[in-house]
């Protein structure tokens, strides 16, 4: 696999950019933070925004992850590391540093899903953020909801291994939203792409590019990200009417992910019908009756009404004694 960056790729391929260019060119190429500081190892994945390299760092040997953003003119991209600057939370990705480059790195190759490349026309209307932070699993939630839904074992439709293995997560990722909260943040894009593993297990949230604070009333930031293609949405309703919404939002989004969780979903089509009945608080025939207690807990988090949206404090102590129970139960019958 070949690295290089965009202006190393205008001149590979032949771009007449004169030769006084062309020194400028490897002047930039040279000067470059991230590849004089960086090796870069793999592309772990790319979104509507950006993309993102597991590096190791030259002089420490540490391994980080780095996410490239172009950054417009009205540089919104810096929300993201203003936000994660000031938290620090062991359910939520660690921030090492950011800094600006005129070009985005990109790789040239076609050996993993990163491989398509940015225009250089694309480059002219601003620069690049790049956005140091910790390096999570290859595997995001998506993956892990997807692995579990493909396995065809007899009782997995209600496995006790997958019940236990949600419970952990949710209350894990709640513990995460609970602390965003208590920061008069709202994170605004709570999906399980965005929801990362790190090297220890340990839930991760991730992506804080449409993060707000509480009373910031950015509507026009959130048409940007609203749209998902090929998942569903996590968008809570007032949300798409683009009215004012508060932190209550993620609530939702964070009930659909804690439903999906648990229950299995083996085609997509399924996922067509189910979903905009779950969305409106119709759980599919036996949730409620195995998952009783998770749809005590759940149910409340899909209220059309944020106000009637329980807080994520609440939803940790729930999730808790969810668990205590659960544990209670698996100890009596073995
Ligand atoms: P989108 O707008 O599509 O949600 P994005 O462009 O804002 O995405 P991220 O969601 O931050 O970018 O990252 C895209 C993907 O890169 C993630 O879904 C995840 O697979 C991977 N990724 C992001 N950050 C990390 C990290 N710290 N460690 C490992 N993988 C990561
Ligand atoms: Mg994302």
């Amino acid at each position: 696999m070949i690295y290089l960056l965009v202006e190393d790729i205008m001149f590979a391929e032949g771009v007449d950019t004169g030769d006084s260019s062309s020194e400028t060119t490897s002047a930039q190429s040279k000067s470059s933070r991230f590849t004089s500081e960086f090796e870069p190892i793999m592309c772990l994945g790319e979104g509507a925004f950006g993309r993102v390299f597991e590096v190791k760092e030259k002089l420490t040997e540490c391994h980080f992850a780095v996410k490239i953003v172009l950054c417009k003119e009205n540089n919104k991209a810096l929300r993201e590391v203003k936000a994660l600057t000031n938290l620090h939370h062991h359910n939520i990705v660690r921030y090492y540093n950011y800094w600006m480059e005129d070009s985005g790195y990109q790789q040239d190759g076609a050996e993993d899903s990163c491989s398509s490349s940015q225009s250089s026309a694309e480059n002219s209307s601003g620069k690049y953020l790049y956005i140091q932070m910790e390096v999570c699993d290859l595997k995001t939630l998506q993956v892990w909801i997807d692995e579990k839904n493909m396995q065809n074992e007899k009782e997995s439709l209600y496995s006790s291994k997958r019940r236990e293995e949600s419970l952990t997560i949710a209350t894990q990722i709640v513990s995460g939203v609970e602390y965003i909260h208590s920061k008069k943040l709202i994170h605004r894009d709570l999906k399980p792409a965005n929801i990362m593993f790190g090297r220890d297990g340990e839930v991760k949230i991730g992506d804080f590019g449409l993060v707000t604070a509480e009373n910031d009333d950015d509507a026009e930031n959130l048409l940007e990200r609203t749209v998902y293609k090929g998942t569903p949405s996590y968008m809570a309703p007032e949300q798409k009417n683009q009215k004012t919404y508060d932190r209550k939002i993620d609530i939702f989004a964070l009930g659909l992910i804690c439903f999906e969780l648990f229950w299995k979903i083996s085609t997509s089509h399924e996922r067509q019908t189910i979903w905009g009945d779950v969305r409106g608080q119709k759980f599919p025939k036996g949730f409620s009756g195995h998952f009783s207690e998770e749809y005590k807990i759940i149910k409340p988090m899909l209220c059309f009404k944020p106000n009637d949206r329980p807080e994520a404090e609440e939803l940790k102590r729930a999730l808790e004694k969810c668990t205590r129970r659960n544990n209670t139960r698996a100890s009596r019958t073995v």
